[in-house]
């Protein structure tokens, strides 16, 4: 059988007419048309059951039926099917019914040639095309293929009532990719559509037939699992995901691995209704990304309330940065031995117009999840880098201006040139900024990781480990990276006095650093005694509420006065 042939299935009672039209079609069409001619609608469903055509020409008086009967029960079979009315009716009324029923096209038999209807059945068949192609384009996703949010919407509701019918759960998945935006950023948008597209493959792998798979936009996936028995076979299937993500996606020559954080709730245990359905689905997937990513995680009724909380949040976090909300504190960072200023670490605070003050350690983490972090930190390099230049200006004693670095940001693609780029803008030297970075920043690639920190050095600009000790502590990676400090972690400080385990893992992170010639500081230092303990083990630099709280800048500069009075005054008594 020929595949370019076109397959019409002709329906027509009167023997005569019939062998005219396919007489003359073939003398038209030569062998461009495959047609099969039965007699009656019954034996036309039974062969559209059978097999597939591209279109119908059909006479509407039949034996066995009539009228918009004769396109409703094709329609019924195969509602995509192209079809022509070939009738001897002459009547606007009825050809006005049959073209609103769907008819492609309405022939008079009075009218028509071979020529003619050949050209009716292309164009009946190029505009079906258009028309699918069209109705794809608003349901299908154009990258992927899957459904879109607009197809993934009408088949929930469809998949509600059909659950509700037939006393069935339906499983809702939102799945987001976890490193896919740091992919896209530094292998580009061409390498990062066509991850997504063998996401989306791989998604379809894991699931049967019937199911949804649709991409909302960006790395953002959801699946509808219809005729669920029981819970786990939704873990089944999230299961399934997570295992076959496992294995990497090869794209020009690179091996790219990607995670999804999974987040599945269920109609009608978890909720009875579409939107909080979705919304529940998004908690679980937060809820999956907050215990660590790569997995999957099921709603549960507590994480609305933490949901609604953190909407808000977010809401408000966008316009922070417009609306003037953020606010740096400085503290000061002192030498132990003699109390000398040498620099401050930059805290960010967000003063929020209703609930007041707003510690970081709540909003960061959101910023970082939400990709806010990126203005915050534009901002806070900005601010930081001219109040230090302001100070100096000023005349202040040139010191270090400490920076915290999320680790989203350090691996920001150039972040290296971004960063020298702010300093320089703020006419500072970059060795008055010093970038405090945390452990699992710096071993999430180490080879990467290497490089950057060679650049930034190379420019000038020092870097600390932040909260040092609570991460990997690996020697191997210590000795490599072009490091300047090694900042112990509050949490080992805080009980040194009364915790012998704490006040050995000190010890030895000072020894550590001496080894490595770094420089050592201990943060969240609180008492005399806890500073007297670091001081006889040799750690040389300290910040904390007993050496300064975090202040604002005003508040700050008292610190420079009275330096400077210590100063002034001992040259007074000098001189
Ligand atoms: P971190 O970098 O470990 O900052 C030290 C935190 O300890 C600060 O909390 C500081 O106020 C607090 N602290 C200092 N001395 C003491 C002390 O003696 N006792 C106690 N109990 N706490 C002390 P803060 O300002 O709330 O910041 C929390 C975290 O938020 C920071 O931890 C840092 O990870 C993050 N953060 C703050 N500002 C920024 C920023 O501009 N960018 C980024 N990416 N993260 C920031
Ligand atoms: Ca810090
Ligand atoms: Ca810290």
């Amino acid at each position: 059988m020929n595949q370019n042939k076109i397959k019409i299935l002709y329906i027509e009672d009167n023997v005569v007419d019939a062998q005219i039209l396919i007489k003359s079609l073939k003398d038209v069409g030569k062998d461009k048309y495959e047609l099969d001619w039965v007699e009656t609608l019954a034996e036309a469903l039974i062969k559209l059951k059978q097999q597939h055509y591209d279109l119908v020409l059909a006479d509407l008086y039949l034996s066995d039926a009539e009228g918009v009967n004769v396109l409703m029960s094709i329609q019924d079979i195969d509602n995509r099917l192209p079809i022509v009315v070939i009738s001897g009716e002459d009547d606007d009324a009825i050809v006005i019914r049959v073209m609103k029923a769907g008819a492609q096209d309405y022939l008079l038999k009075s009218k028509v040639d071979g020529y003619l209807v050949s050209r009716a059945v292309d164009y009946a068949i190029e505009r079906k095309h258009i028309e699918k192609g069209l109705s794809f384009l608003a349901q299908y996703d154009s990258l992927t293929g899957l459904a879109n949010r607009a197809l993934f919407r009408e088949r929930l509701s469809r998949a509600l009532i059909r659950a509700d019918r037939n006393k069935k759960i339906v499983a809702l998945m939102f799945i987001d990719l976890d490193r896919f935006k740091n992919i896209n950023d530094s292998m580009g948008h061409d390498v990062g559509d066509e991850l997504l597209v063998e996401v989306g493959k791989k998604l379809t792998a894991c699931t049967r037939e019937g199911d949804t798979i649709a991409r909302l936009g960006g790395d953002e996936f959801t699946i509808l699992l219809e005729d669920v028995a029981c819970i786990d076979d939704a873990s089944l299937v999230a299961r399934k995901i997570l295992a076959q993500m496992q294995e990497p996606i090869t794209i020009n020559g690179f091996e790219l691995y990607v995670s999804p954080s999974i987040g599945i709730t269920l109609y009608p245990i978890d909720n009875n209704n579409e939107k909080d359905l979705l919304r529940s689905a998004d908690a679980a997937m937060y809820k999956a990304k907050a215990s660590g990513r790569n997995c999957y995680r099921f709603y549960t009724a507590d994480l609305n309330e933490h949901l609604q909380e953190k909407v808000e949040m977010e809401n408000n976090l966008r316009c922070a940065i417009e609306n003037d909300e953020l606010l740096l504190y400085y503290q000061p960072k002192f030498t132990i031995d003699n109390r000398e200023l040498i620099g401050a670490e930059a805290l960010i605070r967000w003063r929020h117009a209703n609930k007041g003050m707003i510690s970081p350690a709540l909003f960061i983490p959101l910023a970082e999840e939400t990709g806010l972090i990126h203005d915050i930190t534009e901002w806070v390099f900005a601010e930081a880098c001219s109040q230090n230049s302001k100070w100096q200006l000023a005349g202040f004693p040139p010191f270090r201006m400490s920076i915290n670095l999320s680790p989203k940001q350090f691996n920001q693609p150039n972040i290296d040139q971004t960063i020298f780029n702010r300093i320089v803008c703020a006419d500072l030297a970059p060795k008055y900024i010093e970038l405090e970075i945390t452990e699992g920043a710096l071993v999430e690639d180490v080879e990467k990781s290497n490089d950057i920190l060679h650049s930034l050095k190379k420019r000038g600009i020092m870097i600390s480990v932040d909260d040092f000790g609570t991460g990997y502590s690996s020697l191997s990676y210590l000795k490599k990276f072009a490091l300047d400090t090694l900042k112990i972690d509050q949490s080992f400080v805080r009980d040194i006095m009364e915790d012998s385990d704490d006040a050995a893992i000190v010890t030895a992170i000072i020894a550590l650093a001496k080894s490595l010639r770094l420089n050592v500081i201990a943060e969240g230092v609180e008492t005399k005694e806890q500073l007297e303990f670091l001081r006889q083990k040799g750690c040389n630099q300290a910040q904390g509420y007993y050496l300064g709280k975090p202040v604002p800048a005003k508040e700050f500069e008292q610190l420079f006065l009275e330096k400077n009075d210590e100063l002034s005054f001992g040259l007074a008594s000098n001189g």
